[in-house]
């Protein structure tokens, strides 16, 4: 086949190449990566669903729906795969061609549990939960959502008010650093 479908098609498989040295195109549909994959129940798109949309060229589909953004890169379809297609890298890869291009964004509470979690790592070393689930109500605008289970949650000594940082925090936010100064390199024209 040819003309412009085709050459849409052969882009994103050639880039998603490219940028993870993973093949879509040995991908035959065997399912295997969805029927274990811990989200399949909650996202419209399985991981076989999405290694079909690239081998399609699909865009517009990958990069109108949540599916990819609610991965947990948990592997689980990579190690299940027969055939090394490697479906985890290759949806990390759609996440950062969906915001490098801008066609693409993580709704809001997904963007804010993120963040919370990574500042929290920043600054203590660890999880403090109390401060997470602060940050990520801010965020989010959740701000009410599952305040009752609070008190249980605390009664059981789940939740503790005050943080405990790790000895190598500032290892820690010496890898953040670097991290960032690598992003900001490569965005660099
Ligand atoms: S890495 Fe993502 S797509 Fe693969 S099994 Fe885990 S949650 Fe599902
Ligand atoms: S397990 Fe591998 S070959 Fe089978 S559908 Fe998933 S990605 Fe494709």
């Amino acid at each position: 086949m040819s003309g412009p479908a085709s050459t849409r098609r052969s882009t994103l498989a050639a880039e998603i190449r490219q940028r993870t040295g993973l093949n879509p195109a040995r991908c035959y549909q065997c399912g295997k990566c969805s029927a274990g994959c811990p989200m399949a129940q909650e996202t419209r798109l399985r991981p076989h669903d999405i290694l079909r949309l690239v081998q399609r060229g699909r865009r517009d589909r990958l990069f109108a729906d949540d599916s990819i953004w609610l991965c947990l890169t948990c592997e689980t379809c990579s190690a299940r795969c027969p055939n090394e297609v490697g479906p985890a890298r290759i949806i990390d890869a759609l996440r950062e061609l969906a915001l490098e291009s801008g066609e693409g964004e993580p709704p809001r509470a997904i963007r804010a549990f993120h963040e919370s979690f990574l500042k929290q790592i920043r600054r203590h070393g660890r999880i403090f939960e109390f401060g997470m689930i602060a940050g990520f109500k801010l965020r989010s605008g959740k701000l009410f959502a599952d305040v009752a289970k609070m008190p249980a949650t605390m009664k059981r000594g789940k939740l503790a008010l005050s943080p405990r940082r790790i000895a190598g925090v500032d290892d820690v936010r010496r890898i953040f650093d670097a991290c960032s100064a690598a992003a900001r390199k490569e965005v660099q024209p």
